[in-house]
């Protein structure tokens, strides 16, 4: 239609409409993107209310329903149950609540997640490091003497080995539960390792813990470092390093049970890994595994003397 023509009586003019269209696409864009760092964790559930007292954010026209969805554990169910007990129907926009209705929303918020401020949270910490260096060692190592570290526990589609138990050491997913994730959003980060499978962190535990000020530490490779490095630029990337260059070849073809091919090609991969060292915040040599856990612990307490 010509834009110049004359509107129908009680007919918005083109050029208005076109105005109108583009507020709300605009709109559903900036809700979009807040309900993304919400569910990420970067932006706390008692900021988003804050947010929806000025009129025109985007957090003022965020529907009840789409904020409680955003919290770790919460789905269409319990957001119903939640919202019932609130007393907020359906149709509300957090802009748009009453007095009361706010006032309970904060409260079931504070309680929920006993939230601590972000600038008072330790830093999500990330180890990686060459493969053979010893990573899962000191993760055992830590596991077992320092129970106030919270171990991300990932979801992968390899199968377990034995002993290893489904939601403790992993989250064992086929590939479909795999994509499903992805399309869901739920993954932090995520890589194929080793071309073989695929290995992520969920999103929701680490938001949960980190808004309890618990010590996260995410065991991860060196692709989703570098994820993690992007999206969460707080983030403490510790490189857990070999003692020596021979040291880490010993250790990776010690067994002698791979062709010169694959050694080379393991030792090649190797040298990469190594060679990304630099774009770590700390480095802990893998000398000693207590000694190497009890720093990495330092380093998650915020105790950054060098040793
Ligand atoms: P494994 O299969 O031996 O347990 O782990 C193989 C590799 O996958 C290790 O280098 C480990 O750091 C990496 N890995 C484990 N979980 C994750 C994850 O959630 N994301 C990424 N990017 N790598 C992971």
């Amino acid at each position: 239609m010509n834009s110049n023509a004359q509107p129908a009586a009680g007919e918005m003019p083109a050029v208005d409409r076109r105005a109108a269209t583009e507020a709300a696409v605009a709109a559903r864009r900036a809700r979009a993107a807040l309900k993304q760092r919400l569910r990420s964790g970067e932006l706390s559930p008692l900021k988003a209310l804050e947010f929806a007292r000025v009129p025109g954010h985007a957090a003022s026209t965020l529907r009840i329903t789409d904020y409680l969805l955003s919290f770790p554990g919460i789905g269409a169910v319990k957001a119903e149950r939640i919202r019932d007990d609130l007393k907020i129907s359906e149709r509300k926009r957090l802009g748009g609540l009453g007095d009361l209705q706010r006032a309970r929303l904060e409260e079931f918020v504070r309680e929920r997640s006993g939230a601590l401020p972000t600038g008072d949270r330790p830093p999500l910490t990330v180890l990686a490091g060459p493969t053979a260096v010893g990573k899962g060692t000191v993760v055992q190592h830590l596991r077992d003497n320092y129970p106030n570290v919270k171990l991300s526990v990932s979801a992968t589609t390899r199968d377990p080995r034995p002993g290893e138990v489904d939601g403790e050491h992993y989250f064992f997913v086929d590939q479909e539960g795999f994509d499903r994730m992805l399309a869901g959003d739920e993954l932090l980060e995520w890589a194929m390792v080793h071309n073989k499978h695929r290995y992520g962190t969920p999103r929701g535990p680490i938001a949960e813990a980190s808004e309890r000020g618990d010590l996260v530490l995410l065991e991860i490779d060196l692709q989703g470092a570098r994820q993690v490095r992007k999206s969460m630029p707080d983030a403490k990337l510790v490189f857990l390093a070999p003692p020596s260059w021979d040291e880490l070849v010993n250790r990776l073809v010690g067994r002698g049970t791979e062709d010169d091919e694959e050694r080379a090609r393991r030792l090649e991969t190797a040298k990469v890994e190594l060679a990304a060292a630099d774009e770590f915040d700390e480095i802990i040599v893998n000398d000693e595994v207590p000694r190497a856990a009890e720093r990495l612990f330092e380093l998650m307490r915020g105790e950054d003397h060098t040793a």
